[in-house]
């Protein structure tokens, strides 16, 4: 088994650019716990509001790969301690230190206290200035499409950064053309809007500017955790202040080598790694 899940993939790629990191969620007492503890020790990502609940299991997920290279989950997530975070929990004052919050669709997709506990954290790091970054990491083993729209919107209007992939784009706005999509997108009021697009590289859309950022020519192996990766480089990209073109260049590069590692967060750039493909 590989740690993973979409936020702690993140975790780990911000860890590892220089972010200072800390994750939010919900373990059991089982050796996927500890697995996923020991990788975040050793990365150095703040595990002090991962919670272990009593009389859950950690959540797991299946990955299937098609030939064609799209894939198939099967999740054990809703009914894990993932799903039972104890909100009431969370400590206030880890969120003196939070700068960016980011959030994956896939928390929101899982049940009601996950998105009460969305709304939660949303609220503690926008009460001290923090900003968000979303991901609607939408998987329609989780979640209807209408229901996704409805979960996704506050969320959406709250972000600061919208990191979807073309086809989440077009599925939340209704735009096919991923500049029209960047710009209902920004319309929601977000400063920053990066649109994944695979092996084909990312549309970034500002109010001001539309790069478009070709892909890397890595050979893949493992798709999964690219976005995360990309996703991590954009929000280093923004508290450095750097120009679109540097940040869109920047993400790709951290996209493309996530991919040529087998697991989800095994691939994970470090800052030395994406500075020598650049
Ligand atoms: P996931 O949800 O599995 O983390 P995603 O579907 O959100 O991934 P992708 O579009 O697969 O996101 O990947 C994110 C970015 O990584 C892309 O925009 C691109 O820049 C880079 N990337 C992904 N796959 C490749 C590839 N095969 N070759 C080069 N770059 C890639
Ligand atoms: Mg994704």
């Amino acid at each position: 088994p590989f740690p993973s899940g979409a936020p702690a993939i993140f975790a780990v790629a911000a860890a590892r650019l220089g972010l200072d990191s800390g994750f939010i969620g919900a373990v059991g007492a089982d050796a996927f716990a500890r697995l996923l503890q020991e990788r975040f020790r050793q990365e150095g990502v703040d595990a002090t509001q991962l919670q272990s609940v009593p009389g859950y299991a950690t959540a797991v997920a299946f990955v299937a790969y098609a030939g064609d290279g799209s894939r198939e989950f099967v999740f054990h997530l809703r009914h894990a301690a993932a799903g039972a975070v104890a909100i009431d929990a969370l400590e206030p004052a880890f969120f003196d230190r939070v700068q960016w919050l980011h959030l994956s669709g896939s928390t929101l997709a899982l049940n009601e206290n996950s998105r009460e506990a969305a709304r939660r954290v949303l609220s503690l790091a926008q009460a001290r200035g923090g900003l968000l970054s979303f991901d609607p990491n939408f998987r329609p083993e989780l979640l209807a499409q209408a229901e996704a729209l409805t979960i996704f919107e506050p969320f959406l209007e709250a972000a600061a950064l919208i990191l979807p992939t073309a086809a989440e784009a077009q599925l939340l706005t209704g735009f096919e053309d991923a500049e029209a999509a960047g710009r209902a997108l920004l319309a929601r009021g977000a400063r920053l809007v990066g649109i994944k697009r695979g092996a084909a590289g990312a549309i970034f859309c500002t109010a001001d500017e539309v790069v478009r950022a070709p892909g890397y020519a890595v050979a893949e192996v493992d798709a999964t955790g690219a976005g995360d990766c990309f996703n991590a480089a954009c929000v280093w990209g923004l508290q450095q202040g750097w120009a679109l073109e540097k940040i869109a260049r920047f993400a790709t590069a951290a996209g493309a080598l996530a991919v040529t590692r087998q697991g989800p967060m095994e691939g994970v750039p470090t800052m030395a790694s994406v500075l020598k493909l650049l």
